[in-house]
C-alpha cells in the first residue's frame, strides 16, 4: 500500500510535521517528489537545502513548473510536494547534467540506473535550450531500449512561461541542462500510464513537402506562414508563434495522434516545430473545445478507475492551460476522486504506450497511477462519476459537435473527389485505359527498375491500320466505338501485375512488359493482331483486309545500359511499327538489343 501526501510548502517548519509522522519509514521507500512554482534558482536552493536537511538520505525529484496540480486543483505560483511512502518498492534516483547529446543523456542514466532494475521511471528533464523547447525523443528512446518492461512516465519542466530557464533537481543538486530521474521497483508495484489529447484533426489533409527535422519549410509547397494565414487567418498569424497552439498540426505516427505546435517563426517563413517532421507526412490542424474535453476526461476516468490507484501524477501541458483556461478542471479534478493527485503543467510530456513505445508529447495530459498490491489481480473501483457539463453548456457544445461534422464531412468530401480527380487525371476518357502521361511516368519508373535488376523490358506499339479511312467511312462515332473495341482487347493482356496497357494517342496504343523477353513480347504481340481481327469489325474501305486489323511493332531490350532513354526505346519501337506498315500492315515487326 502506497501513502501519498501532498503539501504546499513556503517554509521549513511545513516539512516537519510530515517528517514526525513517518519518522521510522525507511528513506530508501520513500519519494518525494516536487513541483515548484517558483523558479528561479535561488527559489529551488532553498527549498532544495530545507528539504535535503529535514529529510536527510530521502530520495528527492523536483522540478520547475508552469502550474501545479494539487489534489484537483490546479494553483500557480505555489510549491507541491508530494510524499509517496511504499511498503515495498525501492525507490532510487539518479541524473545527467549534459544535454548536448539526448542520445547520449539517456544512455548515462540507463547505466546508472542498471542495477536498480527499474519498474517504473518518473523522468523530469529540463525544457528549454536557447529559449525553444526540446524535443526528448531521442532520450526516451535510449533509456527505453534499455528498459522496455518499464513504464516511462513524466515531464519537461516549465518557468511559468517565461521561455528563458528550466530546472530539475535531487537530493543531490540542481541541473538547468539535463534530466532526473526516480526509478521504482518492487514485486507488488503497479504501474498505469495512461493519456488524453482531445485534440481532434479538422478540415483538409496536407502535406509537409520540405522538411530538415523540427524545422517545416513548406506544406502543400507553400510556406507555413502562408499557409497557416490562408486556413487559420489573422487572428492566429498576429499571435504566432503562442496562438498557433490552439491550432496544433495533428499527426498520426505509429497509429497514435499527436499534436504538435510550432515553436518558432523564422523569418523566411518556415516553422520550427516542438517535434522533427518528415516530408511527406500528412497533417491536419487539430482542434479543442471544452466538449472534446469532457468526452475525453470522461474516457480516461473511466479507463483509470479499473486500474487500482494509491496514487495519481498528473504531468499536463502548459498549452492545455492556456488554451482551457477554467476548463481545465474538467480532466483534473474527478481524478483526484480516485487517489491522491499531485503533478504540474509541464513543457512536453513523457508517455510510454501500451504498443511497446515511448512517445513525446506535447499538449498532452498524461496520467501515471501507482499502487502497492498484496495479490497480482487489479482491483475494480466503481467511483461514480459527476455529470462534466452544465445544462447550459451543452447547447452550445451541440452547435460545435454540428459544426465540427459539418467541416469533416465536407473535407471527406472533398478528398474523395480529389481522388477520383486525379485517377482521373491518369485515364484515357474514351477508352477507359491510362492516358500518355501515366504511360510517360510508368515507363520512366519501369526503365529505372530494369536498369537496376538487369531484366529485360518490351515495349508493344500497337496502331489501327487505316483508320482515316474508317472515320471517313463509317463516320467518327463508329470510329470512336472501334477504338473502344480494341481497348477492350487489350485490357485482356497483362499477363502479370507489373504489365501496363495505356492509350499512346489518336488511334495508337502502347503496352510495358517488364521482365519480358522478346519472344514473349513477339507472341503476345501476334494475339493481339489475331484478337483484333477475331473483332470480325468490318471495314470496307481498308487497303488490307475487309475487316479492321493493325500493325504491330516490338521492341525488346535485353538490359539497359547507361546510354539508353526511355525516349530512344519508344523510338525503335516506332521505327518497328513502322516497318510492319511499309510491309503490308496487318502484322508485327521486331527487334532486340543487346
Ligand atoms: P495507317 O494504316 O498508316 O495507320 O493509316 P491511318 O489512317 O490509320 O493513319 P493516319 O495517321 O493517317 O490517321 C489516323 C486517323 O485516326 C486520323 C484520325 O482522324 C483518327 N483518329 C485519331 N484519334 C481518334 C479518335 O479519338 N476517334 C476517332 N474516331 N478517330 C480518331
Ligand atoms: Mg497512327
Ligand atoms: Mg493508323
Amino acid at each position: 500500500m502506497i501513502t501519498s501526501l501532498n503539501i504546499k510548502y513556503s517554509q521549513k517548519s511545513d516539512l516537519l510535521e510530515m517528517k514526525q509522522r513517518f519518522e521510522n519509514h525507511p528513506p530508501g521507500k520513500t519519494l518525494i517528489q516536487v513541483f515548484s512554482g517558483h523558479v528561479t534558482k535561488a527559489d529551488v536552493e532553498r527549498l532544495l537545502h530545507d528539504l535535503t536537511e529535514v529529510f536527510q538520505g530521502t530520495p528527492i525529484i523536483g522540478t520547475t513548473t508552469a502550474g501545479e496540480i494539487m489534489d484537483g486543483l490546479v494553483e500557480e505560483n505555489t510549491i507541491v510536494v508530494n510524499f509517496s511512502f511504499f511498503d515495498s518498492t525501492t525507490v532510487r534516483t539518479t541524473s545527467v547534467d549534459c544535454y548536448d547529446d539526448l542520445w547520449v543523456a539517456g544512455k548515462i542514466l540507463a547505466r546508472n540506473l542498471k542495477s536498480a532494475a527499474p519498474q517504473t521511471l518518473i523522468l523530469l528533464g529540463c525544457g528549454l535550450k536557447d529559449g525553444r523547447t526540446i524535443d526528448a525523443t531521442l532520450l526516451l528512446n535510449a533509456l527505453y531500449e534499455e528498459f522496455p518492461q518499464a513504464v516511462i512516465a513524466g515531464a519537461q519542466a516549465g518557468d511559468n512561461g517565461h521561455g528563458v530557464i528550466s530546472y530539475v533537481f535531487t537530493e543531490d543538486g540542481i541541473i538547468d541542462h539535463g534530466a532526473v530521474v526516480a526509478s521504482l521497483s518492487g514485486q507488488s508495484l503497479s504501474a498505469h500510464n495512461s493519456y488524453n489529447l482531445s485534440w481532434v484533426p479538422i478540415g483538409k489533409k496536407f502535406t509537409i513537402t520540405k522538411a530538415s527535422g523540427p524545422r517545416v519549410y513548406s506544406i502543400d509547397n507553400r510556406s507555413p506562414l502562408d499557409l497557416y494565414n490562408h486556413y487559420l487567418g489573422p487572428e492566429v498569424v498576429e499571435g504566432l508563434p503562442l496562438a498557433a497552439a490552439d491550432f496544433p498540426l495533428v499527426i498520426e505516427r505509429d497509429g497514435i495522434p499527436m499534436a504538435i505546435h510550432a515553436r518558432g517563426v523564422n523569418e523566411d517563413g518556415s516553422f520550427d516545430y516542438i517535434h522533427s517532421f518528415h516530408s511527406g507526412e500528412q497533417v491536419q490542424f487539430g482542434f479543442c473545445h471544452s466538449g472534446l474535453l469532457a468526452i475525453a476526461a470522461k474516457q480516461i476516468f473511466d479507463e483509470l478507475r479499473v486500474h487500482p490507484a494509491q496514487v495519481a501524477f498528473i504531468y499536463s501541458c502548459v498549452s492545455r492551460k492556456w488554451i482551457l483556461g477554467q476548463d481545465i478542471h474538467v480532466e483534473i479534478t474527478p481524478i483526484s476522486t480516485l487517489a491522491p493527485t499531485a503533478g504540474f503543467f509541464a513543457y512536453g510530456e513523457y508517455f510510454t504506450h501500451p504498443i511497446g513505445k515511448c512517445f513525446f508529447f506535447s499538449q498532452t495530459m498524461t496520467v501515471l497511477t501507482l499502487a502497492e498490491l498484496d495479490e497480482p489481480e487489479p482491483l475494480v473501483y466503481s467511483h461514480e462519476l459527476k455529470p462534466f457539463i452544465t445544462k447550459e453548456e451543452s447547447k452550445q457544445l451541440k452547435t460545435l459537435r454540428v459544426l465540427h461534422r459539418l467541416v469533416e464531412t465536407s473535407a471527406n468530401e472533398i478528398e474523395n473527389m480529389n481522388n477520383k480527380l486525379s485517377e482521373m487525371a491518369h485515364e484515357d476518357c474514351l477508352t477507359g485505359l491510362f492516358n500518355r502521361r501515366h504511360f510517360n511516368r510508368q515507363f520512366t519508373a519501369e526503365f529505372k527498375r530494369a536498369q537496376r535488376s538487369g531484366e529485360p523490358l518490351s515495349l508493344i506499339l500497337i496502331d489501327v491500320d487505316a483508320f482515316k479511312l474508317y472515320n471517313d467511312t463509317y463516320g467518327h462515332v463508329k470510329g470512336d466505338s472501334c477504338l473502344r473495341a480494341v481497348a477492350t482487347v487489350l485490357k485482356e493482356i497483362p499477363q502479370r501485375p507489373s504489365d501496363f496497357v495505356s492509350r499512346y494517342g489518336g488511334e495508337e496504343f502502347i503496352c510495358i512488359l517488364p521482365n519480358t523477353s522478346f519472344e514473349g513480347a513477339m507472341l503476345l504481340a501476334e494475339k493481339i493482331r489475331q484478337d483484333v481481327i477475331k473483332l470480325e469489325i468490318p471495314h470496307i474501305s481498308s487497303t488490307v483486309s475487309t475487316h479492321l486489323t493493325v500493325s504491330i511493332g516490338v521492341q525488346t531490350v535485353e538490359k539497359i545500359t547507361d546510354q539508353r532513354t526511355p525516349e530512344a526505346i519508344v523510338m525503335m519501337c516506332d521505327e518497328q511499327l513502322y516497318a510492319a506498315k511499309m510491309n503490308g500492315r496487318n502484322r508485327v515487326c521486331g527487334n532486340r538489343v543487346p
